[in-house]
């Protein structure tokens, strides 16, 4: 019997703009401004097991999927919201957190209003291979 898998209700708590990045592609933008240590929202997309998301990978260029517990992957490319762009930069301002069923988008410190939302995705993302355009001063030079 096939397993039914539930995807959550996912929100976004702060106003954001998707619009050209400063880093690279889109970028998302804090409407107004966000206080330190806040959730700013739960990535959006639908929740598929391992096999599917092999199976999706092979057909997409753009990869936005995030492995979560118990051999299922959070698909993003799917009911996205605005988190989808926030753009990997070795110096954030926000941080994620991948929880059992969850990808959650966090504050470091305060936003202003009209900055670009980043995250440090981790050296795993892409195994360390690709060059890193964040442009920060401790930039790592790959992600
Ligand atoms: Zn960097």
């Amino acid at each position: 019997m096939k397993k039914q898998i539930q995807t959550p209700e996912y929100k976004v708590y702060y106003p954001l703009k998707n619009k050209k990045s400063k880093i690279e592609g889109t970028g998302a933008y804090a409407l107004k401004e966000i206080p330190a240590r806040k959730k700013i929202g739960d990535l959006g997309g639908v929740i598929i097991s391992e096999r599917e998301a092999i199976k999706r990978r092979r057909n997409v260029k753009q990869i936005a999927m995030v492995d979560l517990e118990d051999n299922l992957v959070l698909d993003a490319s799917v009911n996205p919201n605005e988190l989808r762009y926030i753009n990997h930069c070795c110096e954030p301002n926000s941080y994620i957190r991948v929880t059992k069923n969850r990808v959650e988008f966090y504050s470091l410190r305060k936003i202003k209003v009209g900055e670009e939302l980043s995250a440090d995705y981790g050296e795993t993302h892409h195994h360390g291979t690709l060059p890193c355009r964040c442009g920060a001063k401790k930039c790592r030079g790959f992600i």
